[in-house]
């Protein structure tokens, strides 16, 4: 992909160069089960999603459903170049707004459905990997044990999700308990799963605020 610069994520044609990550099949059972919440509550949602990189999730969600509107951070100002490129070759910069943010350090507000593909792969596991030489490092490193940067989400999000909004992030694999135990944490009032991607690993964290 980043050689011919592109890369179909959600039957949607992406920009990709080496500073975002290129958009991976497993992502888009987030994409899916997002569009399924927007689509049952009918009504106008705000959507925040997390480490946008080259914008394929909001894209991909805004492109199938018109009564969202999506705020999507990423703390690279390059990655955020990029994501514009994405938003406007299918013409849904009036639906999403970009912000530079370090997590939602710089998030205001409250949101219906807040969204993350946050890097997650153990350090340690990620030196042995190929991905690491050619993809952002800072898309793919989870830290030591691969839950830094969900954990910093799951501690922040309480205070912008609204009453019965959603909440789904995308975990490594080998990680579901661990991730559970920090949700449960927070969310301790909430209905908490955990859902199989189609190789059926646990890939999918969901949250719903009562
Ligand atoms: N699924 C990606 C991979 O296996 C990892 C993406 C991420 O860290 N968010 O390379």
């Amino acid at each position: 992909p980043y050689i011919t610069g592109n890369q179909e994520f959600y039957n949607i044609n992406f920009i990709v160069t080496p500073k975002v990550l290129i958009p991976r099949p497993e992502t888009e059972l987030l994409v899916e089960h997002a569009i399924q919440f927007v689509k049952s509550k009918g009504r106008q949602l705000s959507a925040l999603d997390i480490g946008t990189g080259s914008g394929c999730i909001p894209v991909a969600v805004a492109f199938n459903c018109q009564n969202v509107e999506f705020t999507a951070l990423d703390l690279d100002f390059h990655a955020l170049k990029i994501a514009q490129k994405n938003i406007r070759q299918v013409s849904l910069q009036r639906r999403i707004s970009l912000v530079q943010s370090n997590l939602t350090s710089g998030i205001f507000g409250k949101f219906d459905l807040i969204l993350s593909n946050p890097p997650y792969i153990p350090e340690e596991k990620l030196l042995g990997l190929d991905v690491a030489q050619y993809e952002p490092w800072l898309a793919l490193n989870g830290g030591e044990d691969g839950v830094f940067f969900i954990s910093e989400i799951l501690e922040d999000a309480p205070r912008l999700l609204t009453p019965h909004g959603e909440m789904l992030l995308e975990i490594e694999s080998t990680l579901g308990e661990q991730v559970l135990e920090i949700a449960r944490n927070h969310f301790p009032n909430s209905h908490i799963e955990l859902l199989k991607d189609y190789t059926g690993l646990s890939r999918l964290l969901k949250i719903y605020k009562e």
